[in-house]
């Protein structure tokens, strides 16, 4: 432990500068959960970035369409874009340089999960525990949609841009094998797959 009640490596030191709490915990679980180290990575830098800005006073509206994160940590924009948002931030107050070399790396990210925190990292799921989460996870989205679908039918019937007696929203989802061209549901997917992987 380092003074800053951290475990004192980076993520630990730069965590508790930028006052960001529980991030261990989040972490820990996320990864768990089969989050990657490389989302995770991203996510808690654009955090920390956000943290820098709300500490000099920049408004987040005004920046969330601005890639800081692109243009400080990554080689994704051109020079010159990546100069112009750098002195944009200077312009807002911020220490560019204290900044970009406070975020992290994957890398520093794994060390810190698996070194500091002795986490374990997501745990090897069965194929029937995989089946069950793709199942909910497509039946939440298919909900999703036809509750949407629901009410924009309803505002259309209200503002009498359509005309149906008692509408009732369906969403099938299906997949198609590009081979042999079965079509399947969902389940039919998950169980049996297509005729063409058979033998
Ligand atoms: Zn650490
Ligand atoms: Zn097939």
């Amino acid at each position: 432990m380092s003074e800053d009640g951290s475990c004192g490596c980076k993520v630990g030191r730069v965590t508790a500068a930028y006052e960001h709490p529980n991030v261990d915990e989040w972490l820990f679980e996320e990864w768990q959960e089969g989050t990657s180290i490389r989302s995770l990575t991203e996510e808690l830098n654009e955090e920390l970035i956000e943290r820098k800005l709300a500490a000099v006073g920049a408004s987040r509206l005004e920046w969330s369409k601005t890639p800081v994160y692109e243009a400080l940590h990554t080689d994704e924009l051109s020079e010159p874009e990546t100069i112009e948002i750098r002195r944009e931030l200077e312009r807002a107050g911020v220490d560019v340089e204290q900044l970009s070399a406070d975020l992290v790396s994957h890398q520093t990210v794994y060390r810190h999960l698996k070194n500091c925190l002795g986490a374990a990292g997501p745990e090897e799921k069965t194929a029937e525990e995989r089946r069950e989460k793709a199942r909910n996870r497509i039946y939440a989205l298919q909900q999703r949609a036809s509750v949407v679908t629901d009410s924009t039918v309803e505002s259309l019937q209200k503002a009498g841009v359509t005309d149906i007696g008692d509408p009732e929203v369906l969403v099938d989802i299906n997949v198609v094998c590009r081979d042999c061209g079965q079509s399947m549901d969902l389940d039919q997917l998950l169980t049996s797959g297509c005729d063409c992987t058979e033998g």
